[in-house]
């Protein structure tokens, strides 16, 4: 909600994040959710989703960098790479840096949200949506991947929370059709919430990655408008190797990649999967 120049993000019950509004530059209700972007002394453009801040111009290559290189770097050799979700173009913009992905499928709700962030935020997609690679589908995630017959070696699920249209992403049904588009060695990760604030979000999606990959469990990334600690990100695979992948692996994968992330590197990959109790007690 909007009060007195400030964006105040009421995602919690009893803890809430205010943003200065420095100027608002949009604000309209898309098909699916309540649409603003706001510049922001610190942060930049800021996009939130029915308030809940999305991504922002100052701190979205942390979370972007590290939901596309960990499992395209893990995997080695990932050519489909599916995108549920990221309406904002920048997991598309840092899945399509890999050379070696030769098809990226795209499946957004929101139209909206797609024409609104290529207009507003082009600082975030930077060209992706132009890219030959990818296929833009405007589709309910849910609904696509239970009809797919495609097979991918990576999905990626930048979802908003589990509220309103997002609230299907994080079902056990979305991720059993999930799995079984996934190839041999295949890899899922998901945004699932910090876990300090959303313990239950992460328990349940580990609960049902427990159930349909050899490899279940999450990493970690603190992203400064996630408010309340680290983000877990979730991880399935179908390969029990990809996660141990070794330093020197990833070092050798990293440098043949020619990226130039400002928050991954391969040491960081690893250390990430280092998690704390409080965030291993959510693993059932
Ligand atoms: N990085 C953000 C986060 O961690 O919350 C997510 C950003 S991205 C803008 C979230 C996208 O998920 C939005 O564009 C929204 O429209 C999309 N989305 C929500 N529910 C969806 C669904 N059921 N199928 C496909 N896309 C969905």
């Amino acid at each position: 909600m909007t009060e007195d120049g400030w964006n105040t993000e009421r995602l919690h019950d009893h803890f809430a994040q205010s943003l200065r509004i420095g100027e608002m530059l949009y604000d309209s209700k898309t098909e699916h959710q309540r649409l603003k972007v706001f510049q922001n002394g610190t942060f930049g453009r800021v996009l939130t989703l029915d308030d809940v801040v999305q991504t922002t111009e100052g701190d979205n290559f942390i979370y972007h960098e590290m939901l596309t290189h960990v499992p395209i770097l893990a995997h080695g050799a990932a050519k489909r790479v599916l995108i549920i979700g990221g309406g904002d173009g920048g997991i598309a913009r840092e899945v399509l840096k890999h050379a070696t992905v030769d098809h990226v499928t795209m499946v957004e709700i929101d139209a909206g949200v797609v024409d609104f962030s290529k207009e507003y935020l082009p600082m975030l997609s930077q060209g992706a949506f132009d890219d030959p690679r990818l296929n833009l589908v405007i589709d309910d995630g849910a609904a696509f991947m239970k009809e797919t017959d495609a097979k991918f070696d990576v999905i990626i699920v930048d979802s908003t929370d589990p509220i309103g249209p997002g609230e299907v992403l994080f079902t056990d049904t979305f991720y059993g059709h999930a799995a079984r588009a996934l190839t041999s060695e295949g890899i899922i990760v998901t945004q699932n919430g910090v876990p300090f604030m959303q313990g239950a979000e992460l328990t349940n999606t580990m609960r049902a990655f427990q159930a349909l990959f050899a490899d279940a469990t999450c990493y970690l990334a603190t992203i400064p408008t996630y408010v309340g600690g680290p983000m877990a990100l979730g991880w399935g695979s179908h390969s029990e190797s990809a996660r141990t992948v070794d330093l020197a692996t990833l070092e050798a994968r990293f440098a043949a990649a020619g990226i130039a992330p400002d928050y991954y590197t391969p040491a960081v990959h690893k250390a990430a999967f280092a998690l704390p109790g409080y965030v291993k007690k959510l693993i059932p």
